[in-house]
Parts: structure tokens; C-alpha cells; sequence
């Protein structure tokens, strides 16, 4: 009888607007990252360095919200191209601190940070205004992921904890329930 040959799940992140806490926790899960390889291969994704997808993925771990059109393209990319879509951190489940300016005007936040605030204000004479048009274009707001697409997953923390991730994902690639004890589950 011929072997089998099992194909790994594969797996997708990325880092919208966060602050790569998130990836630094899932990283944190130490030597089980020797695990991880064994269990699923990598596509696009921050850790690998791979930018774009080049296969259709099992689940993709999503870090930030949406603050820039930019961001709002590649969460749509990653829908269309994983299977499962997680919300991985405060950032993503809810906007988390870059939604802070969520209550101010625009012009008012990017005057801060280009023109008026303490760390610009002398380095910016000429009181010049990004305007490459390369550049991505902000949005009114920031958004949670859920609301730009479906999320299937929500992994609470800032950032969740290692084993949160670990527990979530090795239970989802090997069709187990999800065993999230308390003692992993973090809000803050
Ligand atoms: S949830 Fe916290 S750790 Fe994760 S990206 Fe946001 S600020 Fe960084």
C-alpha cells in the first residue's frame, strides 16, 4: 500500500496597524517554534519574509486594525485567501491604541505628527506635509478587522499570551476543540 503524504496546513500572518507585539508573543512560544515547523508551513507572512501569497492558506493570524487603505487591502487579500481569518490582539479586535485618534480630526492628528508636535516641530521649518502619493491614504478612523470582513477567531491581550496562541492554533490545525484555560486569557 502507498504512503499517504499528508500536506501541513499552511500558515498565514501579518501586522496591519500594530505594533508587532502580537508577532513577538507568538514567537515567544520558545523552542515549540521547532514544533510549529513540523506542523504547518509558513506563506505570506512577516516571519518568513514571503510578501506575497503564493498558495491558498489553511488560517491566517492578523495583528492591528485598520487605519490606512493600505490596511484595509491586505485584511480583504487575506480573507480571499485563508480559510480562517483570527483576530490576534487588542489591535485587531477592537482598533486597540491606534484608535485613540479615533475622537480627534484628522487634520489635527496629522498636524501633530508632521508639523506642531514637540518631536517636529523644529526638525519641519517648513512645515512640509508628507504628500508622496505613493504613500497609503489614512482612513476617517480606525477599524477592528470585523468590521472591514468576516473574522472567524478573536485572541484577546495586548498581546495575547504565547501559550493563548499556541493553544488556539495547534488545536484548530489539528481539528481538536480549543482548550483556552483562564490562566492564559488576558485583557489587557
Ligand atoms: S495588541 Fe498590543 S501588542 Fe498587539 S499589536 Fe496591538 S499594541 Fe501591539
Amino acid at each position: 500500500m502507498e504512503d499517504t503524504i499528508m500536506s501541513k496546513p499552511i500558515v498565514a500572518t501579518t501586522s496591519l496597524a500594530g505594533c508587532f507585539g502580537c508577532h513577538m508573543s507568538f514567537l515567544d512560544i520558545d523552542d515549540r517554534i521547532l514544533q510549529l515547523i513540523e506542523l504547518v508551513e509558513f506563506n505570506k507572512s512577516p516571519i518568513n519574509d514571503i510578501k506575497t501569497f503564493t498558495k491558498h492558506c489553511d488560517i491566517g493570524l492578523v495583528e492591528g486594525g485598520c487605519c490606512l487603505d493600505e490596511n484595509v487591502h491586505i485584511l480583504r487579500d487575506f480573507r480571499k485567501h485563508c480559510d480562517i481569518l483570527i483576530s490576534v490582539g487588542e489591535c485587531a479586535i477592537m482598533g486597540g491604541l491606534p484608535a485613540m485618534r479615533n475622537g480627534i480630526p484628522i487634520k489635527e492628528c496629522l498636524d501633530e505628527a508632521y508639523l506642531y508636535g514637540p518631536t517636529v516641530k523644529d526638525t519641519n521649518p517648513d512645515k512640509i506635509m508628507p504628500n508622496d502619493e505613493e504613500l497609503p491614504i489614512m482612513l476617517d478612523k480606525v477599524y477592528p478587522c470585523h468590521e472591514i470582513v468576516k473574522m472567524d477567531y478573536f485572541l484577546p491581550g495586548c498581546p495575547p499570551n504565547a501559550d493563548l496562541i499556541w493553544n488556539a492554533l495547534t488545536a484548530l490545525i489539528s481539528g481538536k476543540e480549543m482548550d483556552l484555560p483562564y490562566e492564559v486569557v488576558k485583557y489587557d
